[in-house]
């Protein structure tokens, strides 16, 4: 076998372990840019892992000096530093050695603002969440009740940049929540967003593949899933979507492959969609990168997970003939957040070694992070082989466990 390329990897949290736990299997030597004691660089012993932190320009630098390309696992990443090493290059004994990340950086610099990443997806004719930029300072009470009068009650504020698992976001019930929306996000750059009243949340992800000029070859998406959210942030995932025809869940491929043909970059992305009370679609967001609702391909598309299929677009050794249709008839995947206290989630994991049926299989991932209340520090998926098995009625003690920890 000819020498695979050797993958930088900014970020080490628990999805560089999930894919690292695939690049071992496949032989791909991965290079993790975090902290020393971070989830990634806990399986993975290699002498050129890089300490500290992704936002650091010059060690972002020192991982390109050590690597054949780049990749992330979260997008709130320096990109400056990634278009510099990408067009300038880095130096390496005298020399400039240009280092691409995939996805793009100008993918992951749209993606990190998500007013213009949204204003983006809306020029290319998809349907987004009617929204407006907010003022800064004197002007955003002002900007915010033209919002108001714009959408009406209730509607979202959000935070353009650096958000995740809800952090950056705050509903406007009414007049009355105005001053605390500015007390408490008035130092961020703001958006506001009409309210969306859906009946469901989808997500897809899609494998977004291309040639070495950077052409695009083709997208292929996974199946999509039902997103549960709770107090905005993903609870759990259910394949194949309760309550969603198939026509709206072949409609909400459809319509993420054509958000992704907008992108650069290799790699899988996740598509966030609401599904409005009339079946219609909109797109909430894209993450650029291996996602929560696609933890469950692990298992049910064993032949190309999506993070074995992140690995792939990146190499470009994408199988001509790939499948990404899941081998089980159904598959439930359960957050495990971090309770009241430090030991909060040992009766779930007591749990998933005593619940037992012959037509469910369990599956429990820890990541290796110290637990803090609502932190995600593993996950559970569940898994049937037959149409006939009523899976979450086989799962209901996990799920009543998983959300009485987070009580
Ligand atoms: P992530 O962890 O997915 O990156 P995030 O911090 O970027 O999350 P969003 O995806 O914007 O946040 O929102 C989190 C959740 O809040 C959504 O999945 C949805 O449940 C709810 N939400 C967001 N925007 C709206 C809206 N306009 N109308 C109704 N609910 C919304
Ligand atoms: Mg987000
Ligand atoms: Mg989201």
């Amino acid at each position: 076998m000819t020498k695979q390329p050797v993958i930088g990897l900014l970020g080490g949290g628990q999805l560089g372990r999930m894919l690292q736990e695939q690049a071992a299997l496949i032989g791909v030597e991965l290079v993790v840019l975090d902290t020393a004691d971070c989830p990634t660089k806990q399986i993975n012993q290699n002498d050129k892992h890089v300490t500290g932190s992704f936002s650091d320009a010059e060690k972002v630098r020192e991982l390109a000096r050590r690597c054949d390309v780049l990749t992330v696992e979260i997008e709130h990443v320096n990109t400056e530093v990634l278009e510099e090493i990408a067009t300038k290059g880095v130096e390496v004994d005298g020399q400039m050695k240009k280092v691409q990340c995939h996805p793009s950086w100008e993918t992951l610099r749209l993606i990190q603002d998500k007013y213009l990443q949204k204003e983006h997806f809306k020029k290319a004719g998809i349907s987004i969440a009617p929204q407006v930029a907010v003022g800064a300072g004197e002007d955003m009470m002002r900007s915010m009740k033209e919002a108001a009068d714009k959408f009406g009650y209730p509607f979202m504020v959000k935070a353009r940049k650096g958000s995740y698992d809800g952090r950056g976001n705050f509903k406007v019930d009414g007049p009355k929540d105005l001053e605390e929306a500015v007390r408490e996000m008035g130092k961020l750059s703001l958006y506001a967003e009409k309210f969306q009243p859906f009946r469901k949340e989808l997500a897809v992800m899609v494998l977004r593949t291309e040639d070495d000029g950077g052409n695009l070859k083709d997208v292929h998406p996974y199946p999509a899933v039902e997103t549960i959210h709770e107090d905005s942030i993903c609870t759990k995932v259910f394949y194949p979507p309760r309550g969603v025809s198939a026509e709206v869940s072949e409609k909400a491929r459809k319509m993420a492959c054509d958000v992704i043909r907008t992108v650069k970059g290799r790699g899988v992305y996740a598509v966030e969609m609401f599904v409005l009370q009339d079946d219609s679609l909109v797109v909430n967001e894209v993450a650029p990168r291996p996602h929560n609702s696609g933890h469950y391909t692990i298992e049910a598309v064993p032949a190309m997970s999506q993070y074995r299929a992140q690995l792939s677009a990146i190499l470009d050794i994408v199988p001509p003939q790939i499948k990404l249709q899941p081998r089980v008839s159904g598959a439930i995947m359960l957050n495990i957040l971090g309770g009241g206290r430090e030991d909060s989630h040992n009766s779930l994991v007591d749990l998933t070694r005593t619940v037992y049926d012959d037509e469910m299989d369990i599956f429990l991932h820890l990541y290796g992070k110290a637990s803090k209340p609502g932190r995600k520090i593993g996950h559970i998926t569940l898994t049937s082989y037959s149409p006939d098995t009523n899976l979450e009625r086989l799962a209901a003690p996990l799920i009543k466990e998983v959300d009485r920890i987070r009580e």
